[in-house]
This record gives C-alpha cells, sequence and structure tokens, in this order.
C-alpha cells in the first residue's frame, strides 16, 4: 500500500523561482503533476530551470515578474492565466533579507524588506485570490476545486531574531496576513497558509554559514544543523493539495524545533 498526492491538472504559479527554495518548490510541485510557472526576475535562470523540470518530464512555463512592482504582478498573473491556465495554487516565495542592529537601520533597509516580504507578497495573494473568488463565484456547485495560497513565511516571524530584525518584522506580518486573508476566502474554497521554515541553505544565506559567526549559529540550534530545501517538499506538496482542504489559516513551522 502507498500514499500518494497527484497534483495533475492543476496550475501552480511560484514567485521567486529562480533559486533556492522556490526553485525546488517548482521542482516538486511538477514531479506531483502540476504545470508550474516559474515567475522571478532572473529569466535565464528560470529559462534553465524550466529545461531541468522539462527535463524530468514535468510541464513548466517562464514570466518575468518584479514583485515590488503592481503592474508586472497583474501582468505575470494574467499571462499566466491565458497561456497556462487557471491558477490553482500559488506559492508566494519571493523574499529578501538585510542584515543590521536596529539603530542602524535606514529607510531605504526598511523600505527594501517591506517592498518585497509584504506588500509584494499581499498584492500577489490579492492578484491571484480575486480570480480564485470569480472562478468559485462562477462555477457550479462543487465543481470548483478550491484554490491552495501558501506565503512563504519563516520562523523569524515567530521569534523575533536578532540583526534582522526587519526582516522578522515583515515575516511577523505575512502570518498576520495569511490569518486575515483565510478568514476572508475560506468561504470561496481558497485556503491560504503560512510555512515557517527554519534556517535552510540556500542563496539568502548561503555566504553565512562559512563564517565564524554562521558556524557559532549552526552550533546553537536545536540539532545542530541547517535544513536543505528538499526538506519543505513533502509539506509544500501537501497545502498544495485538496487533502488539506481543512487546513485554513495554519502556520506551520518546518524549522527543526528552532521555534519553540
Ligand atoms: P533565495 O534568495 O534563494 O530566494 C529568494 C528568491 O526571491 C530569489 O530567487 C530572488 O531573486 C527572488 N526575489 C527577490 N526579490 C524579488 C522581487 N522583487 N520579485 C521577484 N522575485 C524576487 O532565498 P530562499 O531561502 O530560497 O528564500 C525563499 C523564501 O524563503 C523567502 O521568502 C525567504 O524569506 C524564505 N525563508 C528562507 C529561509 C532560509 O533559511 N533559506 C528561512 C525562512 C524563510
Amino acid at each position: 500500500m502507498s500514499y500518494t498526492i497527484d497534483l495533475s491538472g492543476r496550475v501552480a504559479f511560484i514567485t521567486g523561482a529562480s533559486s533556492g527554495l522556490g526553485a525546488q518548490f517548482s521542482r516538486v510541485l511538477a514531479r506531483a503533476g502540476a504545470a508550474v510557472v516559474l515567475t522571478g526576475r532572473r529569466v535565464e535562470k528560470l529559462k534553465t530551470l524550466r529545461a531541468q523540470i522539462e527535463g524530468e518530464g514535468g510541464d513548466a512555463h517562464v514570466l518575468e515578474l518584479d514583485v515590488t512592482d503592481v503592474d508586472s504582478i497583474k501582468s505575470a498573473v494574467a499571462h499566466a492565466e491565458t497561456e497556462v491556465g487557471s491558477i490553482d495554487i500559488l506559492v508566494n516565495n519571493a523574499g529578501v533579507s538585510t542584515t543590521q542592529r536596529m539603530q542602524e537601520v535606514t529607510e531605504e533597509d526598511y523600505d527594501f524588506v517591506f517592498a518585497t516580504n509584504t506588500k509584494g507578497m499581499f498584492f500577489v495573494a490579492q492578484e491571484v485570490g480575486k480570480r480564485m473568488i470569480a472562478r468559485s463565484r462562477g462555477a457550479a456547485p462543487g465543481t470548483f476545486t478550491g484554490g491552495r495560497i501558501i506565503n512563504v513565511a519563516s520562523m523569524a516571524g515567530l521569534r523575533a531574531l536578532p540583526q534582522i530584525g526587519v526582516y522578522s518584522m515583515s515575516k511577523a506580518a505575512v502570518i498576520h496576513m495569511t490569518r486575515a486573508l483565510a478568514i476572508e476566502w475560506g468561504r470561496f474554497g481558497i485556503n491560504v497558509n503560512a510555512l515557517c521554515p527554519g534556517y535552510i541553505d540556500t542563496e539568502i544565506n548561503h555566504h553565512h554559514w562559512s563564517t565564524e559567526q554562521g558556524r557559532k549559529l549552526v552550533g546553537m540550534l536545536p540539532r545542530k544543523r541547517l535544513g536543505k530545501p528538499e526538506d519543505l517538499d513533502a509539506l509544500i506538496v501537501l497545502l498544495a493539495s485538496d487533502q488539506s482542504h481543512f487546513v485554513n489559516g495554519a502556520v506551520v513551522a518546518a524549522d527543526d524545533g528552532f521555534s519553540l
């Protein structure tokens, strides 16, 4: 006996797909059968990922998207829907971070982090959500298979961390945004959940792990280890699937126990 999750026939739109978690989310959703729309600013990297996914027999498409630009969001979502199909799954993943003590944060640092992590994530969710709501309203009873929005927050949104205070604030806002969306959109069959990864070795932090400070930090983690992007495979597929229809507004930590 075995248990499988099948996303065949579903369209998944992933932001920040050119590296790290976004690239891995795209690979695993494609392996589960979804048609994946790879979005981000670095189109060449997205094309390389598309070739990898197609090489494995998956269905992948590339669209340019800068989540800090609302017109870019509207255009990418519209193109995805006309070129690939109605979006069933949104993985709201694009994010940035800066490192400094709170007294040193400049207005530019603050705006940089919030423009992507919070405002960008909100307007991507809104643009996709509006279309899911329209489908839900227009569908004959029982025919809308449901929307899934997964906001990639962070354990830093659950627990304030030194030197990435503004990042922590932006991710705490993502967690509350998730709840606010879930409360309003649950009735349309749209589930909105937040995924809070712990420290995972990706482009956003790779430089840090070879520094003395980075090694010290790993030594202080509950199991003294970093995660790999693949460690989130099962969670992303579950949250994207029908099987998670009873999970809405949840804040799911995948942090090896760090936020406890
Ligand atoms: P990453 O830097 O590899 O990925 C972030 C992606 O977002 C990049 O591809 C980047 O180009 C893209 N991006 C940034 N600004 C963008 C914009 N304006 N428009 C479109 N795309 C943009 O790092 P990652 O670790 O894969 O991060 C993915 C998400 O996971 C982020 O939201 C991050 O905050 C979150 N996260 C990461 C960790 C970790 O330890 N790696 C932990 C918790 C949460």
